[in-house]
């Protein structure tokens, strides 16, 4: 991973006690005819501050050493017990697939910036009863001091009712970053499932690329009214939510333009902050390589802690191909103790694909945001 200039150590913001410097607030934002002035950026120095902290892990080339986690037949860890099945997986096959597909999936929705590149780690083997988290931490203790962040595969499959995998942006660098993943203890880790033969020759990714989203320092969204994973417009909710409408794909939606922001993908340039009285912005589709393309209304803000809504465009195209069309999304976004604790959609019920047309609008808490023929109407609610 190539290094950054001026990191602030992300010990700082994940520890919650420690205030980040953040960045400027005085960044010009470019105003297209009809649009609106941006309110300036010092709403958002939370999400700055984040980002300053934590961006280097979605900078370039990314080493991940991947790792095989052998479960014994007769386990009685829950996720595994009484499935007999166990896949002959090796990591340099392992390798191979997500070397063409994952590899190619974040450097196509990152425009290039981001270059995960999967390598061969070890083995790893669970005792009788333990959990996953027994292999992550043999691989991380086994990985090479250049792996950035480990992905175990595990050679069985869970039970039903299970979730798929688990993932984790790490703990905090006590030097410098980028750190090997022994510091950062980035990891991702998956059941077998997806590396069943039964796929062939091109299995799903999704759910790898959705663990190596958070080991990225994504969190969920779409979780609402209790129930998990309904959204079927971010990588980081329903993961499977494209193979759900065309079973030939193998590959997540693509990922809202906060995680953009906060990746480092989507510079402070391209985002729009609404004026206390509100305004028009023209959003270009946040999945594209440049111009305005996320649109703030700054609920409340504090140090570390924050609730925003966020405007985009998402088009119905290459990942979001599954989207019946494109249109305006909206995401109230909370932020507690420096971590995006919710990112929920409000247009529309779930899986929310039906997303606001020209004339149509949505309003919550107090503000209207209205999609209409060349842009967004971003006000209080009169
Ligand atoms: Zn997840």
């Amino acid at each position: 991973m190539r290094r950054i200039l001026s990191p602030v150590a992300l010990g700082a913001l994940a520890l919650g006690a420690v205030a980040c410097s953040g960045d400027s607030s005085t960044v010009a934002t470019t105003t297209t005819p009809g649009q609106t002035a941006s309110a300036g950026l010092d709403g958002i120095q939370t999400l700055l501050s984040l980002r300053h902290a934590g961006a280097w892990r979605a900078d370039g080339v990314d080493d991940i050493e991947v790792w095989i986690c052998h479960v014994p037949v007769d386990t009685t860890a829950p996720m595994y017990f009484g499935l007999p099945l166990r896949l002959p997986l090796t990591t340099a096959g392992v390798v191979e697939v997500l070397n063409a597909r994952v590899t190619t999936y974040y450097d196509t929705i990152s425009n290039g910036l981001y270059h995960p590149q999967f390598h061969s780690g070890g083995e790893a083997n669970l005792g009788i009863s333990q959990d996953p988290h027994v292999c992550v931490d043999q691989a991380i203790i086994g990985a090479e001091d250049t792996a950035d962040a480990v992905l175990v595969v595990a050679d069985a499959e869970h039970v039903p009712g299970f979730r798929g995998g688990f993932g984790t942006g790490g703990q905090p660098c006590p030097f410098e970053p980028p750190c090997p993943v022994l510091n950062s203890r980035r990891s991702a880790y998956v059941g077998a499932s997806d590396f069943n033969s039964v796929w062939g020759a091109e299995p799903p990714m999704d759910l790898v690329e959705h663990e190596i989203g958070h080991t990225l320092g994504w969190a969920h969204s779409g979780f609402v009214d209790g129930a998990q994973y309904q959204s079927a417009l971010d990588l980081m909710s329903n993961n499977a939510a494209p193979r759900e409408i065309d079973p030939a794909r193998r590959d997540g939606p693509d990922t809202l333009a906060i995680n953009r922001l906060l990746a480092g993908w989507l510079p402070e340039s391209d985002v729009w902050v609404a004026p206390p009285r509100g305004g028009m912005v023209h959003l270009e589709p946040s999945t594209s390589d440049g111009g305005t393309r996320l649109a703030f209304v700054v609920l409340s803000t504090g140090v570390g802690n924050a609730s925003y809504l966020t405007v985009e465009v998402l088009s119905s195209d290459g990942y979001n191909a599954h989207l019946p069309a494109g249109g305006v999304a909206v995401h109230r976004v909370e932020v507690t103790l420096w971590e995006v604790q919710a990112n929920v959609p409000l247009v529309g019920a779930a899986p929310f694909t039906d997303l606001l047309q020209p004339g149509e609008f949505v309003e919550s808490d107090g503000w209207r945001i209205e999609a209409l023929e060349g842009g967004v109407s971003i006000t209080p609610v009169p």
